[in-house]
């Protein structure tokens, strides 16, 4: 299994070709948005801001995820850093997709 317990290891796996390449896969699955402030109606993308794709289950804990593209997720810069900074901010991850639609 992928070694990710130390900054050094995840700095490693966070050069790696193979995260380079799943990167820029989900990028283009996300259309470049950011998924959290498309949830808020707002468009966010690489002209507005840096993108960055976040684990959703965080790497730490989830190592065996690492490289599954289902785990991954576009957020720019703001939004990356709320998540990790812990603001207790708790966007709506855990609704379904649709929950926003009111029609
Ligand atoms: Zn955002």
């Amino acid at each position: 299994m992928l070694d990710v317990s130390t900054k050094q290891s995840r700095a490693k796996f966070y050069s790696s070709s193979e995260w380079k390449i799943l990167r820029q896969q989900r990028l283009e699955l996300d259309h470049y948005e950011c998924l959290w402030c498309k949830n808020e109606g707002k468009l966010t993308t690489q002209y507005d801001s840096i993108l960055e794709v976040d684990h959703i289950k965080e790497l730490e804990d989830y190592p065996e995820l690492a490289l599954d593209i289902d785990n991954l997720r576009t957020l720019c810069k703001d939004c990356h850093n709320k998540r990790h900074k812990r603001f207790n901010y708790r966007p709506s991850e855990k609704k379904k997709r649709w929950d926003d639609e009111w029609w």
